[in-house]
Parts: C-alpha cells; sequence; structure tokens
C-alpha cells in the first residue's frame, strides 16, 4: 500500500480561530485554559480531517501558538536570558508566555523584553523566529508539549508521524545577536544540540511513534562543505534512536546535496516534487534498498488543482520500482496555502473548479496514493475525471489567454524597458521641472489608517455607505493629508492613499486576472494572516486606477504631488500565482499594466511617480546560482512599467529594507531616479554598499522608523543624515521616513513630521 501523508498542515483554523483565540488571551479576555482547549480542538479538527481524507498518517508537531520554529527552540531549551526563564528550563518545561515575549515582547505574565528577531522561511511569506545563539551555549529537553500532543493524537485513535524542524536546519536558522557574531561558529553547538534531539526521539519512540520526519530545508540552499559534512556526522549519530526518520527537504531540488542527501542512514526521504520534478529519477536511482521515498507531488506552495492522472503516469515507474516504499505528499506543509476552499461561496465556479486548498489537497494525496495502487474507489476515478476536465477547461479558458495581452508582450522592444536619456541629464530636466531644495523631504505614501478610514471601508463593502459618499470622504482624507503636508511644508508631498486597503489587493481588485477570496487567509507570522490574491488570467487594466485620486490630490496644492503605485514583482510576489505560464510571464503583464497608469498620471500632470517594490529582494531564490536570472526579469519588469515618462518626469521606488550588497548591481539597473530606503536603525553603514559601488542616482535613506511610535529627535535625523552625507554626495540626498506611516497616528506623525522638516532645515544651512 502506498502510504498518504501531509508534510505539515494550516494551523490557524478555517475561520481564523487561533489568531482569534491568541489575540483575546494577550488581551486578557480569555484565560490560558480556553486558549489550550482551542489549540487542541484545533489539532483534533486537523487530524480528524487528515483521516477523513484517508491518509494513512497523521501530523503531530505541526502545530505552534505563534510559530514552528520557535517551539523547536523553547523544547531544546534555547531560551535567552533576558526572558529570565532560567527555571523553567531547569524545570523542563518553559511557559507558554516565555515563548510569546521571546516572539513579541510581552505576554500577560512576566517582564516584557526585547522580542528576538523574525524573518522569512525559506522563500515562503512566511516568518519564523531567528534561534538565538551564543558559543558554548548548552541544550536541554524544556517542554513535553511535543508528547503531550502525541499522546493526544493517540488518545484519539490516529497512526501518528511526528514532524519537527530538523536540528542542521535549526541551527542554520539560527544567528549570534547583540555582542555574539551573527555567523560565529554555529556547528560548534551541533554536538550538545544532538544529545536533546536524540533524547527526543527516544522520548517518542517511548510513546510508540514509529516514524520522525524532520524537515531539513537548508539542504535545497548552498551549503558550506562543513556542514555539508555535519549533515554526515548529525544523522549518523541520530541513526541510532529507536525511530524511523524521514529526512524532508521541501521547497526546492536538492541540486549538489543530492548524493549527500540520498546517503545518509535515514529510513525515508521526502523530496519536492512540485519544484523538482527532474530530481525524482536521480533520486531513485540511488536511493538504497530498503528506503522510503515520499513524493511530495502536491503543491504546498500553491492554490491550483492538482493533475492526479499526470501524476498517476509520472509516478508509475517509481511504484513499480519502489513498490511499498512509494510515499506520496503535499511538497511542503499545507501552512502556506488557505484552509478550506469550501467555504468560498463567492468564487466563480469556473475559477473554483481550477483550485484546491489544504483541505481539497488532502484528498488529492490520498487518491493519488490509491490511483497509484491500483486499488482507486469510486469517488477517486469521479476526483481524476473531474480534475482533468477542470485542467482541460483551464487551459481552453479565454480569460486566460487573451490574443491581445500576448501580441503586446511580443511587441515589447528593448528600447521600451529605457528611459530616453541617462540619469545625470534627467536630474536636470527634473530640477527644472520640479524645483525642489537640496534635502528634499517626502514621504513613503500612506498616512494613519484612522478608524474613521477603516469604518467607512467596511461600511462602503457591506453596502452601509453608497460609493459616493465613501469617495467623497476619502478626498476629505486626502485634502486633510494635503493641507497637513503643506502646513509642515514637505516638498513632495502624497494623496496617503486613504482609499486603499492594502497595496496589491487595491490593484489586483482593478485589473483583470485577479480573483479574491473571502475567507482564504494564510499564516504570515504569529497571529498575523494574509489573504494573497489569485493571479489566474492574463492581466488587462481596463481603466485608470489611481489618476483620478492623484489628479485631485494635485489640484490642491503647487508643489509637486507624488504619484503612488505598487511594482509588478510585488504584486507578483504578494500573489498566489498562475502556474500555467512562467512567473516572468506573468510579471511582465502586470508591469506593462502599470506602465499604461503611470503613463495616464504623467498626462494627468503628476510630476512625480513612485513605484515600490518592497518584494524585490524576497523574490530572491533559494540558490545563488538562480539569482541573476531571477533579478534580470525582475529588473527588466519594474524597468517596462517605468521607463515610458519623459526625462523631467521623476520615478521614485521604495523598499522596505537595508540589505542591498549582494544585489546592489540590480537595484542600480532598476534606474530609479530616487530611491527610498530603510536605514534608520543601522546608523547609515548600510549606505555603505551604495557608497562602494558607486550608485549613482537619488537616495532617501530612511531617517525615522516608523515601526517605533516615538518620535524622532531633529539632531538625531541631523545627525544620521550627516553620516549619510559622508557616503553619497549631499544633491543626491533626500530626507523621509522609512516606510509608509499607515500604521502610525496622527498625533505621532505631524511631531515626527514637523522635525524631520526642521532638520532638513539645519541640513540645508550646513551642507549648502
Ligand atoms: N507606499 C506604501 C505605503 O506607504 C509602501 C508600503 C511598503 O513599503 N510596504 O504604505
Ligand atoms: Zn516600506
Amino acid at each position: 500500500m502506498t502510504m498518504a501523508h501531509v508534510t505539515g498542515y494550516p494551523r490557524i483554523g478555517a475561520d481564523r480561530e487561533l489568531k482569534r483565540a491568541t489575540e483575546a488571551y494577550w488581551q486578557g479576555s480569555l484565560d490560558r485554559q480556553a486558549l489550550e482547549a482551542t489549540g487542541r480542538e484545533l489539532r483534533l479538527a486537523n487530524w480528524a480531517a487528515q483521516r477523513e481524507a484517508g491518509l494513512d498518517l497523521v501530523t503531530v508537531g505541526d502545530f505552534a501558538f505563534y510559530d514552528q520554529v520557535l517551539d523547536v527552540s523553547v523544547m531544546v531549551g534555547a531560551v535567552p536570558p533576558r526572558f529570565a526563564a532560567e527555571d523553567e528550563v531547569a524545570r523542563g518545561e518553559v511557559d507558554l508566555d516565555t515563548a510569546f515575549r521571546m516572539a513579541r515582547g510581552r505576554a500577560p505574565s512576566g517582564a516584557p523584553a526585547a522580542a528576538c528577531e523574525m524573518t522569512k522561511y525559506f522563500d515562503t511569506n512566511y516568518h519564523y523566529l531567528v534561534p538565538e545563539l551564543h558559543p558554548g551555549q548548552r541544550f536541554r529537553l524544556s517542554s513535553t508539549r511535543l508528547f503531550d500532543q502525541v499522546e493526544e493524537a493517540k488518545a484519539a485513535g490516529h497512526a501518528v508521524k511526528v514532524a519537527l524542524t530538523g536540528p542542521l536546519t535549526w541551527l542554520w536558522l539560527g544567528k549570534g545577536r547583540g555582542d555574539v557574531p551573527e555567523d560565529f561558529d554555529r556547528l560548534a553547538l551541533l554536538d550538545g544540540l544532538l544529545d536533546v534531539y536524540a533524547e527526543v526521539l527516544q522520548r517518542l519512540a517511548g510513546q510508540g511513534v514509529e516514524w520522525v520526519q524532520l524537515d531539513e530545508s537548508a539542504l535545497v540552499q548552498d551549503l558550506p562543505l562543513a556542514w555539508r559534512q555535519a549533515y554526515e556526522r548529525a544523522y549518523h549519530r541520530l541513526q541510532a534512536a529507536p525511530v524511523k526518520l524521514l529526512l524532508a527537504s521541501p521547497f526546492g531540488g536538492l541540486g549538489d546535496n543530492l548524493s549527500l542527501t540520498v546517503s545518509l542512514p535515514v529510513a525515508g526521504l521526502h523530496i519536492d516534487g512540485v519544484r523538482a520534478p527532474d530530481e525524482l529519477e536521480a533520486v531513485l536511482d540511488r536511493l538504497l534498498p530498503h528506503k522510503v521515498l515520499s513524493v511530495g507531488a502536491i503543491d504546498g506552495r500553491n492554490v491550483w488543482r492538482a493533475d492526479l492522472a499526470l501524476w498517476r503516469e509520472r509516478l508509475a515507474v517509481a511504484r513499480m520500482r519502489l513498490g511499498e516504499r512509494l510515499w506520496i505528499a503535499t511538497s511542503c506543509s499545507l501552512l502556506h496555502v488557505p484552509v478550506d476552499l469550501e467555504a468560498e461561496t463567492d468564487l466563480s465556479l469556473e475559477l473554483k473548479s481550477w483550485l484546491a486548498f489544504a483541505r481539497q489537497k488532502l484528498d488529492e494525496v490520498a487518491t493519488l496514493a490509491r490511483l497509484l495502487d491500483g486499488r482507486a474507489d469510486a469517488i477517486d476515478r469521479e476526483r481524476v475525471e473531474v480534475a482533468s476536465r477542470a485542467l482541460q477547461a483551464r487551459r481552453e479558458a479565454e480569460r486566460l489567454h487573451r490574443p491581445a495581452v500576448a501580441a503586446r508582450l511580443a511587441g515589447v522592444s528593448d528600447d521600451d524597458a529605457r528611459r530616453r536619456r541617462p540619469y545625470a541629464e534627467r536630474a536636470v530636466a527634473q530640477q527644472r521641472h520640479l524645483a525642489l531644495p537640496l534635502f528634499p523631504t517626502t514621504t513613503i505614501g500612506s498616512f494613519p489608517q484612522t478608524g474613521e478610514i477603516r469604518a467607512a471601508r467596511r461600511a462602503f463593502r457591506a453596502g452601509d455607505l453608497s460609493r459616493e459618499a465613501y469617495e467623497a470622504q476619502m478626498r476629505e482624507e486626502i485634502a486633510g493629508a494635503v493641507a497637513r503636508q503643506e502646513t509642515l511644508g514637505i516638498d513632495m508631498p502624497v494623496h496617503g492613499e486613504p482609499e486603499r486597503n492594502d497595496m496589491v489587493e487595491y490593484f489586483g481588485e482593478q485589473l483583470d486576472g485577479f480573483a479574491f477570496t473571502r475567507f482564504g487567509w494564510v499564516q504570515s507570522y504569529g497571529t498575523r494572516c494574509v489573504k494573497p490574491p489569485i493571479l489566474y488570467g492574463d492581466v488587462v487594466r481596463p481603466a485608470a486606477m489611481t489618476v483620478r485620486w492623484s489628479e485631485y490630490a494635485q489640484s490642491l496644492t503647487e508643489r509637486p504631488m507624488k504619484g503612488m503605485l505598487t511594482g509588478p514583482v510585488t504584486v507578483l510576489q504578494w500573489s498566489f500565482v498562475r502556474d500555467d505560464q512562467p512567473r516572468e510571464t506573468t510579471c511582465r503583464q502586470i508591469a506593462l499594466a502599470l506602465r499604461d497608469e503611470v503613463l495616464d498620471l504623467e498626462a494627468a500632470g503628476i510630476r512625480a511617480i513612485q513605484i515600490d517594490e518592497p518584494a524585490l529582494r524576497e523574490g530572491l531564490p533559494l540558490r545563488c546560482a538562480e539569482w541573476q536570472g531571477y533579478l534580470d526579469w525582475a529588473v527588466e519588469c519594474f524597468r517596462l512599467a517605468s521607463a515610458g515618462v519623459r526625462d523631467e518626469t521623476q520615478i521614485h521606488t521604495h523598499m522596505c529594507y537595508a540589505e542591498f550588497n549582494d544585489i546592489i548591481a540590480a537595484i542600480a539597473a532598476l534606474d530609479a531616479d530616487v530611491i527610498t530606503i530603510e536605514t534608520s536603525c543601522s546608523d547609515m553603514e548600510l549606505l555603505d554598499a551604495f557608497q562602494d559601488f558607486a550608485y549613482p542616482n537619488a537616495i532617501g535613506p530612511g531617517v525615522y522608523d516608523i515601526h517605533s511610535p516615538n518620535i524622532p529627535e531633529v539632531d538625531w535625523m541631523v545627525a544620521l543624515m550627516d553620516k549619510a552625507a559622508e557616503r553619497i554626495p549631499v544633491e543626491r540626498l533626500w530626507v523621509n521616513p522609512d516606510c509608509g506611516l499607515k500604521t502610525r497616528g496622527w498625533a505621532e506623525v505631524e511631531p515626527a513630521l514637523a522635525n524631520m522638516e526642521e532638520a532638513a532645515r539645519v541640513l540645508r544651512q550646513r551642507h549648502g
């Protein structure tokens, strides 16, 4: 029998029950017991769904109140001293509140302390808490949560497989902090860590667990030699554990780690058959005769229905060669897709028939396994039929393949992606056109999304507020924002984005080719969930999207009003993207739609246009060898969107981070006239990348950290800009916050911007 399982299941609940309960607990309106009860209910429901679908094993260990990587840190006792949990670690039970304090700096009990760093998990939009490591660190088993959950699943009568972040990937994701260099020799900690993993495996075996899946996605990245060797050392050591290990490598191909991986002494491998279908054969050829191979055939990263008939064919040989040693699974944890398609009552039936969310993917896994065994029942056969028909319809659907879009793309020339003149000449034309002072001031786009704005949007969406009334209110907001900026003296004002719910959704809703779910939530971090649009068809802009708002804002001031768009790479990156054509083709389509918007803005008298690309960096592939290919098309798309304007029209871009060292050439290749970035926390050292590269265009290094409620001092901002001026010629420096202000209140924003203006005045005197 071909075993069916998933590498993980979403824990937030179909109705985001976990989010609600956890936030209520933080606020004090739900007690610990009730929170734990919600967790238990969700786990039981998820296991029941897996079993009901016909999976042979349910997965335990994928549940976490905040983050599964954090839970491993807690389990091995890697709790930094500032959380004052020495007793808890010694006792072997770190409190849930301690874990919450590590995640967010505070919890209902315990003293607040600086939270651990959070960052993106491999190439997903999920964020994990970075394990904080230091030389000489000791580990010890410090939580029984995992074992309790195993008991829970067994008590409910399930056959259990445990899933955990593997020891090397946990170390790989970890870092030094503060006085400890980020990249100190973490491998020196391996032996101590393995002691705890061995103990965990031992206890799981004692509970009757047969299989433990260790997620080792570090194997799909470029690994230094020492790390490759450490894999051998670690898994030879863990070989002695009385459980069977399934070594999983989701999110990509194994590449040059393939031989290493197949030779490790584990009972089974799980590979990502969706991202790297071409490695299947090589793995099959090298797999030792006793090992299990779990093929991740069902896409855990995207929402499209699987082609079951195709997979049956693709895996027929593997089934023949491996017999019952072939397992079927999702490519990665279903954490990265929404929970249940059934809840979507507003999607067109056609689109719905092309999709599968987590619950539906369980059925796909189970059916595929039975198909391969030749024990498919009537329901399975029907499922394959329905899938094949739906996929056929999707291939032929007219709204997916619009000849005009293809023709326009085919007609794009190199000139379309190039400004007419080089930056130095454009800068002169722009200065004439815009008449800006030295150290011009601007903001990143959004202003506080007040309770009134959100209430108006809710009422409008619910049908309780007419479009006219809603838009009138938004115009009032804009007028208010423009007036405040006039008073403050901001040189390049913005309209403030009150009419935008979300920087991608706002554009997706106005473009053809996008669909929106009602409940398609995916966990981004902790209790934060996002609802990415589904980009299913060719992208067309039926009408201008932002022009009337920007035009209106410009009519209220003499100063150059900055138009505000979300860039093509960011729209792509934050959506579920169609899988029937290369991502770069889809991105070019978005770029051309935005290009039309840019030109319409220019024609409407907007003299500066910002195209945000906060997601450019996170689109980088996991393997360095693939970076350049990605950057080439990503840059081209930005340029396609932006390069159609006249010399005197100023193109801005914004990125919410400051790590540019390794992509600075691509950043320069965007050829934006002005780039605003996040630097306020790093003392401007991050400008070194720009200085070393002799970055030629203008830069606005954020001087004001919008993530903090504190009002930045004038002197502090002046000092930061002085440091910037040591690295970048003053004629090319702008003064601005480091990101949009929508999460702040006006009570903070107004004095902060007044100080920023004052700082600019000081700088003009000093450097003018
Ligand atoms: N223009 C957007 C804003 O100001 C940019 C948001 C972002 O950088 N993520 O909100
Ligand atoms: Zn930003």
